[in-house]
């Protein structure tokens, strides 16, 4: 039986499969890879400004895949959470006290190609839309309905 995701509960369907989370993990982390090399050949890097963390002052949320989330979630878990608790200031619930991702090596697709103009800006999406292919493929395979904001997409899989 095929695992997926049900996005209204949040919930596995299906026989737990730890070998599935692997899989996922690994075409994601693949993806990851990719595109740093390919900024590393734009010469284009985050400075851990965190300002596009910061969603109270830039209006904008990443949205993330299945996939994506599940990463992601899985960097929350590592760090002894079970859930995320809004920011007081309205930015990421991942941006940590001292100001820096609590994240980083999980972080979404989104926040490694952001706007923030001290990385280099928005990353041209010819440079990535192969990937960002890739990663809709993948959430359609997991059962999933497509991009979600950030919260809202890694508390369902918590
Ligand atoms: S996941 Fe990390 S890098 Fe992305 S917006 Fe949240 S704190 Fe910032």
């Amino acid at each position: 039986m095929r695992e997926e995701w049900n996005m209204k509960s949040g919930k596995r369907s299906g026989k737990k499969r730890p070998e599935v989370d692997r899989e996922v993990f690994e075409e994601v982390e693949g993806i990851y890879a990719e595109l740093e090399g390919r900024l590393a050949g734009l010469e284009r890097d985050c400075r851990v400004v965190t300002r596009c963390c910061r969603f109270q002052l830039t209006g904008e949320v990443p949205v993330l895949t299945l996939g994506e989330a599940l990463v992601a979630a899985r960097g929350v878990r590592a760090s002894g959470r079970r859930e995320l608790k809004p920011h007081p200031e309205g930015a990421c619930p991942l941006l940590g006290k001292e100001g820096r991702c609590t994240i980083y090596r999980d972080r979404p697709f989104g926040c490694r190609t952001h706007f923030c103009r001290a990385a280099g800006g928005v990353v041209p999406r010819k440079l990535v839309g192969d990937l960002i292919q890739r990663l809709e493929a993948l959430d359609e395979k997991l059962g999933g309905d497509g991009s979600r904001g950030l919260p809202e997409a890694i508390a369902a899989v918590l």
